[in-house]
């Protein structure tokens, strides 16, 4: 194994990156310990570098398999930019141009080479790759293979079989589309072998998210509640004690808020937990205990008015807004008080 600090020598001499962004460092050590990956992230969150940073590290020659051909030469041109050899190949190209590329793959001279799939279908391409150390290949858009994806390319079916035939053994899917029925497609058009997987986060278009500093937090929840024309409103709060004193003070301002922590009578919790339930327009102020099993599909609002305790906690809390479908909004409440709490708890 490649040991951390070679791994953030290289993000940082190469990327220009002092840490991580969420989830890709398990993934890159995922790729460098040889495993085949499917990876969900959504647009924006970086999945280029799960597997460009391994490129790096790895011997050989990397290939990746991406739809979006005119996003290539761009792609390129900034790793070039970079100083990281890499090429591409797709039918912008002519035949001179291919060739003298191909000639250049056989001599190791790419660390990242980039090809439209339709390439694995020739046959020359392949035997040229059987003949270069390929370290592993990234599928980009994995979700192309799937007839459940939205641009489906009966090109991406062949990759697995042109692999297999080029001898590249590894191989890591990205995408952005997070259903089980396409992942299980991917796992199986792509032949994957007990793929490590991997989901940070997804795309859910119909959540807004707004970060808004406050001076008076109850004040700002109770406005941010009276604003919801109908659907359930869900209020999370760093402490037990919080969360009691906030459900009180909206009660007495007539807003009939629940109350749920794990410090409550079972049965009680029981009882708040039927009643969110059940009713439609609920409002409850909780600790991160709440939530576990609860899928009400008509949260129309997620508010955080104390800063969660990790990334992880807050995509799968603010995650539970819009489950319907339909629009649903996301607040981050703070104060510059609220990081020293969080530094407090840290500590
Ligand atoms: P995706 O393919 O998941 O949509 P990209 O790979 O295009 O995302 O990356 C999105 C943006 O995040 C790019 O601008 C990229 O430079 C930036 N990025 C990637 N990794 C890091 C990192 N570790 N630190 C800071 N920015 C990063
Ligand atoms: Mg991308």
């Amino acid at each position: 194994m490649i040991d951390e600090n070679k791994i953030r020598a290289v993000l940082r001499r190469f990327f220009g990156f002092e840490t991580f962004k969420f989830g890709q460092k398990k993934i890159v050590e995922a790729v460098l310990n040889g495993e085949d990956v499917l990876a969900v992230m959504p647009t924006g969150a970086g999945k280029s570098l799960c597997y460009q940073l391994p490129a790096m590290l790895l011997e050989g020659t990397a290939l990746v398999v991406s739809p979006l051909i005119a996003l290539m030469k761009d792609q390129v041109d900034s790793l070039l930019a970079k100083k990281i050899p890499a090429t591409y190949i797709n039918s912008t190209l002519d035949k001179n141009e291919i060739v003298k590329r191909i000639d250049l793959i056989k001599r190791g001279a790419y660390k990242i080479v980039y090809v439209a799939p339709e390439r694995l279908s020739s046959q020359f391409f392949l035997r040229s790759l059987s003949q270069t150390k390929i370290s592993f290949a990234a599928i980009d858009e994995a979700h192309c293979v799937s007839e459940w994806g939205k641009d489906f390319r009966p090109a991406y079916l062949r990759i697995a079989p042109a692999l297999e035939k080029a001898g590249v053994s590894q191989k890591i899917a990205f995408t952005a589309t997070a259903t089980e029925e396409i992942a299980q497609d991917v796992i199986e058009a792509l032949k994957m072998k007990n793929p490590s997987r991997f989901a940070f986060g997804f795309d859910r278009p119909n959540l807004s998210f707004f970060v808004e500093r406050t001076k008076n937090k109850a004040e700002h929840v109770e406005r941010l509640i009276r604003e919801t024309k109908e659907g359930s409103v869900v209020v999370y709060r760093a402490s037990r004690k919080k969360t009691e004193e906030l459900a009180e003070t909206l009660r007495k301002k007539g807003v009939p808020a629940l109350t749920y922590h794990a410090g409550l009578a079972r049965n009680f919790r029981k009882y708040v937990q039927e009643k969110f339930a059940r009713e439609p327009n609920a409002v409850i102020v909780a600790t991160n205990a709440f939530g576990m099993g609860i899928d009400k599909r008509n949260v129309r609002k997620v508010i955080h008015a104390d800063l969660p305790p990790s990334l992880e906690a807050y995509y799968q809390e603010a995650g539970r807004a819009g489950r319907d479908g339909e629009p649903a909004e996301c607040y981050l409440l703070w104060e510059p008080d609220d990081i020293n709490f969080r530094e407090y708890l840290i500590d």
